[in-house]
């Protein structure tokens, strides 16, 4: 079902740059993708990544892969709105569509980790509302990582260290859920996602709605 039914009235408004953090292996390539399966207004951002693809990953669709050469001549450009180092490769958000979406109303989200939010919450001020994902517990983590099966023992191994590091910056978010039960967590993402999209600060078209109701009094 979408989102945004035709028939209510449509006001003017700003898209919104949702960004979902956690740790590897919290969940959150599952809630996004949930998110994204029956709204129409929201789109994920694919980012740039110095990363090799992973089996079953798609060019263009999971990332834009390239060469750390090719990385550095975005970042020269001014072509990323943040990038970060992670886990020895580097990531980033290319700017164009997330600046020609939000001027459409249509939302973005991402799957950043906290440098790049902190970047992002510096250049994107009330346009960014942020999630963080806690795992349910430590063992859950590992498990979840373990079954995903896509990276070397040693790749996991790296992943769980830096998932106390992730978790440490969970107060720098807007709103935080616990991904102890995924359907409920959906949930509580999408209830987030909704009660945003009518904040009066991201709907310039109220004032000429209001307008039109008050016009002859
Ligand atoms: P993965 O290699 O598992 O796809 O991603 C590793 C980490 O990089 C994840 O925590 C993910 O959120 C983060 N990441 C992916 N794309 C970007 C990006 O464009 N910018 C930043 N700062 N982090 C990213």
């Amino acid at each position: 079902m979408s989102e945004t039914p035709s028939d209510r009235i449509q006001i003017d408004r700003r898209g919104l740059m949702l960004v979902l953090s956690s740790p590897s292996g919290a969940g959150k390539t599952t809630i996004s993708k949930a998110l994204l399966q029956d709204d129409d207004n929201l789109s994920m951002s694919v980012s740039a990544t110095t990363r090799k693809p992973r089996p079953g990953e798609v060019e263009g669709k999971d990332y834009f892969f390239m060469e750390p050469v090719d990385f550095n001549l975005l970042i020269n450009r001014d072509e990323l709105l943040e990038h970060a180092k992670v886990f020895g490769n580097y990531y980033g958000t290319p700017s164009a569509p997330v600046n020609e979406a939000l001027a459409d109303g249509k939302d973005i989200l991402f799957d950043i980790d906290w440098q790049g939010t902190q970047q992002l919450a510096q250049k994107a001020g009330d346009d960014l509302v942020s999630i963080f994902v806690l795992p349910p517990s430590t063992s859950a983590l590992e498990k979840r990582l373990k079954a995903r099966a896509q990276d070397s023992d040693e790749v996991v191994a790296q992943r769980m260290s830096k998932a106390a590091e992730e978790i440490s910056h969970w107060a720098e978010y807007d709103y935080v859920v616990v991904n102890d039960d995924m359907d409920q967590c959906i949930a509580e993402v999408k209830a987030i996602l909704k009660a945003e999209r009518v904040r009066r600060f991201r709907r310039p078209g109220l004032l000429n709605f209001v307008k039109s109701l008050t016009e002859g009094y």
